[in-house]
């Protein structure tokens, strides 16, 4: 949850988001399509107490980008993974590794179908 949408978000989730920090210096993070940005974003929210509400909340309102939850939101759709661009290197690049964060077993369901 970032500054420039806390309108969307609940108070109670609000006040607890990791991502809180009340200068919205995270948003370029959670916005950034470069992997090394949406690691960052998934790692903070795996600490984050309210992750499970946070995600709930960026389904219902059809998020269509960003990382929220943990999940990464690309053209509305979550994707578990995403790969640098171009040719892909011969040996992994460990700053591309992307936290793997479940999905709470009430929202697989509809993750399926998005
Ligand atoms: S789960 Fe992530 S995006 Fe959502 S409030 Fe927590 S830190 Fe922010």
């Amino acid at each position: 949850m970032l500054a420039e949408t806390l309108d969307d978000i609940s108070p109670a989730v609000r006040a607890d988001a990791a991502c809180n920090d009340l200068n919205a210096t995270l948003t370029g993070v959670y916005f950034s399509e470069e992997l090394q940005d949406i690691a960052m974003a998934k790692s903070i929210c795996s600490t984050c107490p309210v992750i499970t509400e946070c995600l709930e909340g960026a389904i219902e309102r059809h998020e269509p980008w960003g990382v929220w939850g943990g999940q990464m939101f690309i053209n509305g759709k979550i994707l578990a993974t995403k790969r640098r661009r171009g040719r892909p290197p011969k040996l992994a690049r460990i700053e591309d590794e992307l936290p793997d964060i479940p999905v709470p077993v009430h929202l697989q369901s509809w993750l399926r179908s998005a």
